[in-house]
């Protein structure tokens, strides 16, 4: 998993690109990430949402962090 030291928007589960609106931050690794924000956006869902165990807030996780806190 290496990241180039460019600014360009990929997303950090699956590589591909992303565009302006249809994308999140994780919480826990910062990557950018799909998330479609209707249902006719036509991207893939790369994150999930959750909550905060600590901040009780609702939080925006990419796939791979989300499934490193299912199965440590
Ligand atoms: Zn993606
Ligand atoms: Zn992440």
């Amino acid at each position: 998993m290496e990241q180039p030291d460019v600014d360009v928007d990929t997303c950090v589960v699956c590589n591909d690109s992303l565009d302006d609106y249809h994308v999140a931050s994780c919480q826990m690794c910062g990557g950018k990430f799909h998330q479609p924000w209707s249902d006719t956006a036509g991207v893939p869902q790369c994150g999930r949402v959750t909550s905060h165990q600590e901040a009780l807030a609702i939080v925006f996780l990419c796939q791979d962090c989300f499934d490193g806190l299912q199965d440590p």
